[in-house]
């Protein structure tokens, strides 16, 4: 166990890492935050800040010394050079390796008896002729690494869009479109014991690829699904010995879930947990990698509404605090470049919805 006063190394600077380490401060710990961006919204709640490069080794191996635990707020920190200090991450980089290659990712989790949409690995033009002369258009053509907020995806619509297409260099996947009723994700702590607890599953809607609200209680198709979901999910955190907080995305189908992607981290569509839940995702990330008891993770509302403030949306605080009841957290972000997370509301109704 690390008890409260040690210190504890994030990997990445953004909002996932401020919120931790908003939460670590509140248990008495303090954070070392290691980012290769001088500008880290994280760095600006924490004790001590690292700015070198993901490869720097000997800038690793005096941060990871100067940590009792490392865990990541991004999921594409580059493993090789994160080998040396293994012994000090929660979660094992396992998971990183798993979540950053959908490719990887998507068989381990049909490996476990999760269904993902269908797909296939497309590294030249032939690749994703045949691709979609077998799976079928419309699809997404997605990198297999590096893509977040719907970055790296082209929308397939016909065989002549797809011939039409420039390819990146990098390694992509091409998948079919899954005619899906809603989304959701199924966000989980693990314990050091193996221990697993449970988030309600939001329903959560995107706009232009980017996560704009999530919601409590979800719809019925979704409450029907989240068991199933949550089955594989543990699944794949036992598989990894994963340690800390992992999130998996599902759409919801008429065949039942259909796993779309993990994140080994705390997730944007769980950020609703801080007022919403017993015990936040945030809180629980940071019991579970010190060897704590983990907190409950029940729902303590009727419903939640989490949206998150995209670009310069978030910059009137002011008219959004004028709805006394919403809770505004913003990320300290300092330009509200369009399509940028700067910030999140949450709603919590204390009383059942009228009929
Ligand atoms: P991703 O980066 O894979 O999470 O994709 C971002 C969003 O694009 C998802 O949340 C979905 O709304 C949509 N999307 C991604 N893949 C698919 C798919 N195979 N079928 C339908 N919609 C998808």
């Amino acid at each position: 166990m690390i008890a409260p006063g040690g210190t504890i190394g994030i990997m990445g600077g953004g909002q996932l890492g401020r919120m931790l380490a908003i939460s670590a401060a509140q248990l008495g710990y303090r954070c070392h935050i290691y980012a290769p961006d001088r500008e880290s919204v994280a760095a600006e709640v924490a004790a001590e800040f690292t700015c070198a490069a993901w490869s720097d080794a000997i800038a690793l191996d005096t941060f990871a010394a100067a940590c009792d635990v490392v865990t990541y707020e991004f999921e594409n920190v580059p493993v090789a050079p994160l080998r040396p200090i293994e012994p000090k991450l929660a979660p094992h980089p396992r998971a990183l390796e798993t979540a950053q290659d959908r490719l990887k990712e998507k068989r381990f989790a049909e490996g476990l008896g999760g269904r993902a949409a269908p797909y296939a690995p497309v590294d030249s033009a032939d690749d994703l002729a045949r691709a979609v002369e077998r799976i079928g258009a419309p699809g997404i053509l997605k990198t297999r690494s590096d893509g977040y907020d719907g970055k790296g995806q082209w929308r397939i619509q016909s065989a002549r869009d797809a011939a039409a297409i420039r390819l990146p260099g990098n390694p992509t996947i091409y998948e079919g479109q899954v005619r899906f009723s809603a989304e959701f994700s199924v966000i989980l702590v693990r314990g050091q014991d193996g221990e697993i607890r449970f988030w309600a599953s939001a329903q959560n809607e995107h706009k232009d690829g980017i996560l704009d609200t999530s919601r409590l209680p979800a719809s019925a198709d979704i409450t029907a699904q989240v068991d199933a979901a949550r089955a594989l999910a543990a699944k794949i955190a036992d598989e990894l010995g994963y340690i800390g907080v992992m999130t998996c995305e599902f759409f919801a189908t008429d065949g039942g879930p259909v796993f779309n992607e993990m994140a080994p981290r705390v997730h944007n569509s769980g950020h609703w947990s801080i007022e919403g839940a017993a015990t936040s995702q945030f809180e629980n990330h940071i019991r579970a990698i010190c060897g704590l008891p983990l907190g409950l993770t029940d729902t303590t509302a009727q419903a939640v509404e989490m949206r998150n403030l995209i670009g310069p949306e978030a910059l009137d605080a002011h008219s959004l605090l004028a709805e006394a009841d919403l809770h505004l957290h913003l990320y300290g972000k300092r330009e509200a470049r369009e399509g940028r997370k700067m910030g999140h509301v949450t709603r919590i109704f204390r009383d059942p919805p009228p009929a």
